[in-house]
């Protein structure tokens, strides 16, 4: 919606500046304009965004957990800490949920994808190209905790909201169907062809150490809760430590800047362009101008100069005696300039200022001078 705005303001700033002088800003450069301008508008939201969660979390103060942390929540306002850092190694709550592919894998978070490969013919880079898409996806979460050295147990609220790596793969398997060579010569005319199913199982192993970021609250049976901020600051659960969680999110608000940064550059190059453009148009009137006066004050010279010898003005001799000599171009106008330097007379002054080459519409030279032209 943004950028429909922002094309159709620049379409009616391009009706303004038709109004300026015959000038227009085309509908590329128009178009070229909105979308840098969109997308550095984009680009710097998302970067803003990072920078707050980077920003909160360098801010996080860090708590050990151990029985020590019951003790501060409680005398801590609200029984809370709006944002904290904790680390502990995961223990579920109930039974945990056991890996379908290796019986001794144990862990509180399970996820299935199913993936779809394909080929697909490209008919731009005349080549195969390989697609894919989830046909599935199941999530199995059991309640868990994080523990600290002295066992104190911290529960993890809402896993499901919380961003970061927090599960490994523990099995990955490519299913390969066999085609028939019917169907192989099939797949080929049609220009899709199946390659496979991937099956993949994530856990959340029990006994992993991870990184905790978010609310801490002491439940109304006393028991130390994590759970995504109220205030709706990123919620974290990740297996990489604090500070590598802290760089990832840096990055990212990095590349959010250069794309920011990069547009706006994009923009102000079609601005410029624009600018440049209008300038030389500006120019082009402007010596024109010089051309006419210049024109203007030699044929008055030219008529003075002709009363002086007491002889005929130049209107009257085009039209009486001398036959009809009209330009080439207009058809109408009587031919009232010499053009330089292949001393062509062959048009009106009107039709040579329009013209879009400075060339002799007869022999195609180069014009450098234009001078008006009597017959005595
Ligand atoms: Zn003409
Ligand atoms: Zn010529």
């Amino acid at each position: 919606m943004c950028m429909c705005l922002c094309v159709n303001l620049l379409l009616r700033l391009q009706g303004d500046f038709e109004g300026m002088d015959g000038f227009s800003v085309t509908f590329t450069e128009a178009v070229c304009l909105g979308t840098s301008l969109t997308l550095s508008g984009i680009f710097y939201y998302l970067h803003k965004k990072k920078k707050n969660v980077v920003d909160k979390l360098e801010n996080a103060p860090h708590f050990t957990i151990d029985g020590k942390l019951r003790n501060l929540l409680k005398a801590t306002p609200g029984e809370a800490l709006q944002y904290a850092v904790i680390e502990g190694s995961v223990k579920p709550a109930g039974e945990p949920l056991r890996s379908n592919s290796h019986q001794d894998i144990v862990g509180v978070l399970q996820k299935f994808t199913l993936k779809e490969h394909r080929l697909v013919w490209s008919g731009i880079s005349r080549s195969w190209m390989d697609t894919e898409r989830i046909l599935h996806k199941r999530v199995n979460v059991t309640p868990f905790s994080l523990v600290g050295l002295d066992e104190t147990a911290v529960r993890v609220l809402s896993p499901l909201h919380a961003s970061g790596e927090n599960t490994e793969i523990i099995n990955e398997k490519f299913h390969q169907p066999s085609y028939s060579f019917g169907q192989l010569v099939g797949q080929y005319l049609s220009g899709e062809k199946p390659k496979g199913h991937l099956e993949i199982e994530e856990m959340l192993k029990v006994g992993t150490t991870l990184t905790g970021i978010g609310e801490l609250i002491l439940d109304t049976e006393g028991n130390l809760c994590l759970r995504p901020p109220s205030d709706n600051s990123e919620y974290f659960l990740s297996l990489a430590d604090f500070e590598t969680v802290c760089k990832e999110n840096c990055l990212v608000a990095f590349w959010w800047k250069v794309l920011a940064a990069t547009s706006a550059l994009a923009g102000a190059a079609v601005l410029f362009w624009v600018a440049l453009r209008y300038y030389k148009h500006l120019k082009r009137r402007w010596e024109m101008e010089q051309e006419s006066q210049e024109f203007a004050r030699l044929l008055a010279e030219a008529a003075r100069l002709r009363a002086n010898d007491g002889g005929v003005p130049p209107n009257e001799a085009n039209n009486h005696s001398f036959p009809p000599n009209e330009c080439v171009i207009c058809l109408t106008q009587p031919r009232d300039c010499i053009l330089l330097e292949c001393g062509h007379v062959c048009c009106c002054f009107v039709c040579f200022q329009s013209m879009h080459q400075q060339k002799c519409p007869i022999c195609r030279q180069d014009i450098v001078r234009v001078l008006p032209f009597y017959q005595p």
